[in-house]
Order: structure tokens, then C-alpha cells, then sequence
């Protein structure tokens, strides 16, 4: 083989995604994320489509606060935590961003893909065993991968099915049983049983573990997350053993992960887990801008409560204006379409009307369930998400989607 077939071959795929439609094109925005964002033309668009349900990732506060960590702490560490790449605020968010999930302490990752890459290897042998949802993120499915753990898959929030294969892994001898599930699914907005997973975990004595990336911050009460909201968080106390998430989506979008649980499951990880021991320090301008985000959150859940109200008013005003939606609670609205091309031409023509959308289609989710995500942020006006709604009314019915 050489090189010039080598590039050809990849023309190919290239050519082949294209004619199948599945290329995925980025469009350029020339100002800070938002519930406005700017184009590279200048043009204002009402963006819904960010993971910025908080409305932090320009939030004057996080902003101050980075640029105070660049200013004492610097930009960067140039080393892995273990050699000369821990500071004492990166200590610091690791034990605050415990306490605030209510588990013993955390361990920081440089993002999220790496935290649920590094968390099953070290933790999980030959004899042991994983049980993990359908629709996991791939960032779980990849980190199942590493691991010589025994797997097993059940269909996608079926607690039967969750209780019959942990019943098989007990069967085939398991030592150690793991169950991991996405706390809220990023395509439907589906927030996983942890309550009724939690009681057949301790039926079968498995522990359960959960990624929390479009949860920390605005699920439950007070925003701890997915577990607060399923009542497994009590007295500030997680009964989820061990908890994934995110500071790239709510806690800021800048970037970075961790991994929160018990003492010795994080004091394992840091001596063995391979993207803590092979990979970059988190910079100090996201250290101190977290450690203000859960200053925010925890001084007060205004933010999360408008988050709420404004997600209950947009599913009321989309759904009146005809369209079907996934029914829920969750700042994740699937506006449901069916048809793939019908739903990359309902978000091409808001895109002109002003409102800032994707659509998604096979194979992001299944075959014939195209749809349309928005995600509600609680920077949102009423103003602006009533406009939305509006642009939306009247492109479904340019395109025959609504009446
Ligand atoms: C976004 C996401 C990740 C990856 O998070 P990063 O910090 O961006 O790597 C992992 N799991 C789930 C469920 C996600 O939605």
C-alpha cells in the first residue's frame, strides 16, 4: 500500500458519507457561547442547541474567576498530576465537587471521555462484571472496552431486563458486579430509574455507578444531580456508589471531567487509571472557574430554578404549537420529525428564521425516530424562547410538519 491509495481509500469513506448525507458540518460562531450566538456573518441567532443549561459559559463570575486562577496560579502545568501537576486548587475542586455530590472524594480527569475511559480497567477484572445500559454513552462503551470485565448490555431502561441479566452475571460466578447507566440520556431526555435500579442493585448485590453529564447542576432540588432527583441523595449523602461527570456541559463548558465515590475506589484510580497517569493536568483557569460555578450553585439554586420554569414553559408553548415531543421534564426536548430529511430541513430553515438548532437522524439515534434536540438554558428570555417557538410554528408549517 502506499500512501496515495492509502488517501484514496479515505476520499472514498469520505465521498461515501457525503452521498449518504451523514456529513457533519460545523458552523463557525464568532462570539461567546450563549443564548445568542453570533455568526461568523454577523447574523444573531437564538442558540438551542449548547449544553449550557446554566447559562455559565460566559457568565461574568466564571470568567472573573478564571482569569484570577491565570493570574496566581498561571496558564498551564506542563506535567501529568502525579510529577510536578497538582496544585492546591485542583485538590481543592476534587474535594468540593465530592461533597457536593455527596460521595467521599473525586478524581480529575481532562474531560469526561477520559473519566469513564479510565474508571472500569483499574476497578474490574476477568472475574468481575459490568452491566450497562443500551443506549450508554460511547464514552462508557469504549471505557467497558478496556476493561476484561465480563459484559453484559440490557434493553435500554428495562428494569426487567436489568434484573434478569444481573441475575445471569450472579449465575456465570461473578465476583464483583457493576451496573453503569447514563443518569439522563443525551437524544431523549430519558432519566434512568435510579431509585428502582437501585433496590435490584442491592437485591443482587451489585454496586451502581452513573454518568452525570447532562445532569450535575440542575437535576434535583438543588441540583446535585439525577440522584437527588430519584431520592438516592439523603442528608447529603449519595447511595450511587460511584458518579461520572462533566465541567463541559452546566458547570461552565469550558472542559474537564471527573469521577467521584468512595475513598479507595479514588485513591485506585489515581495509581492505575491510564488517562489520569498519561494525560495532561487540568489547567488552572478551569480549576478556578469550577470552584466558582459550585460557589454559585451552592449559594443559591436560582439558576436551576429558572432552568425548570423556563424548560416547563418551552415544552408548553412547543407542544401547543402542534409539534410532538418526548414527554418529560428534562431541559432536553426531542422535537420529534420522523423523517431525516424533513428534520435537517426544518433545522436548515429556522437556522434562516434566526433560531439556532440541530437536527439528529440515523445512526445518532434509530432508524425512522428523527428529530430535532433542543436544549433549554436558563439564560433563555420567555422572550427568546417564545420567538423560537414562533419560527418554529411557522417552519413546521412551511414543511407540512404541523398544521
Ligand atoms: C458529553 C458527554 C460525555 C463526554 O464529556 P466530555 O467532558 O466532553 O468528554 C460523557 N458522557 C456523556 C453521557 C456525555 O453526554
Amino acid at each position: 500500500m502506499s500512501t496515495e491509495t492509502f488517501l484514496a481509500r479515505l476520499q472514498d469513506e469520505l465521498q461515501a458519507l457525503d452521498a449518504a448525507g451523514l456529513t457533519k458540518a460545523e458552523r463557525v460562531i464568532a462570539s461567546p457561547q450563549g443564548a445568542e450566538v453570533r455568526l461568523a456573518d454577523g447574523r444573531p441567532l437564538i442558540n438551542l442547541c449548547a449544553n449550557n443549561y446554566l447559562g455559565l459559559s460566559a457568565h461574568p463570575r466564571v470568567m472573573a474567576a478564571a482569569q484570577a486562577a491565570i493570574a496566581s496560579h498561571g496558564f498551564g502545568l506542563s506535567s501529568v498530576r502525579f510529577i510536578c501537576g497538582t496544585q492546591d486548587i485542583h485538590k481543592q475542586l476534587e474535594q468540593r465537587i465530592a461533597r457536593f455530590l455527596g460521595l467521599d472524594d473525586a478524581i480529575l480527569y481532562a474531560a469526561a471521555f477520559d473519566a469513564n475511559g479510565g474508571l472500569f480497567e483499574p476497578l474490574l477484572g476477568e472475574q468481575d462484571a459490568i452491566v450497562s445500559d443500551a443506549l450508554n454513552h460511547a464514552s462508557i462503551i469504549d471505557g467497558i472496552r478496556l476493561c476484561k470485565a465480563q459484559r453484559y448490555r440490557y434493553r435500554h431502561d428495562d428494569m426487567s431486563d436489568l434484573a434478569a441479566q444481573l441475575q445471569v452475571a450472579r449465575a456465570a460466578g461473578a465476583r464483583e458486579v457493576m451496573v453503569f447507566t447514563d443518569g439522563v440520556f443525551s437524544m431523549d431526555g430519558t432519566i434512568a430509574r435510579l431509585d428502582e435500579m437501585r433496590a435490584i442493585c442491592d437485591r443482587h448485590g451489585a454496586l451502581l455507578a452513573i454518568d452525570e453529564c447532562h445532569a450535575t447542576g440542575f437535576m434535583g432540588t438543588t441540583g446535585r444531580g439525577t440522584h437527588e432527583h430519584r431520592g438516592l441523595l439523603v442528608d447529603g449523602r449519595s447511595s450511587v456508589d460511584i458518579i461520572t461527570g462533566t465541567f463541559g456541559k452546566a458547570l461552565g463548558g469550558a472542559s474537564g471531567g471527573f469521577t467521584a465515590g468512595p475513598k479507595a475506589v479514588i485513591e485506585l484510580l489515581r495509581q492505575r487509571s491510564r488517562p489520569y497517569l498519561f494525560s495532561n493536568t487540568l489547567a488552572p483557569a478551569i480549576v478556578g472557574a469550577s470552584l466558582a460555578v459550585l460557589d454559585l450553585l451552592e449559594g443559591s439554586t436560582a439558576l436551576r430554578d429558572t432552568l425548570h420554569a423556563n424548560t416547563a414553559h418551552f415544552r408548553a408553548a412547543i407542544a401547543a404549537a402542534g409539534y410532538e415531543i418526548k414527554p418529560g421534564t428534562h431541559p432536553i426536548v426531542p422535537i420529534m420529525v420522523y423523517d431525516a430529511v424533513k428534520a435537517q430541513q426544518l433545522a436548515a430553515r429556522l437556522l434562516e428564521l434566526g433560531v439556532y438548532v440541530t437536527g439528529f437522524f440515523y445512526p445518532v439515534v434509530p432508524q425512522g425516530q428523527a428529530r430535532v434536540r433542543v436544549q433549554v438554558s436558563a439564560a433563555h428570555t420567555v422572550d427568546q424562547l417564545d420567538r423560537a417557538v414562533a419560527a418554529f410554528a411557522q417552519a413546521g408549517r412551511e414543511l407540512g410538519i404541523v398544521r
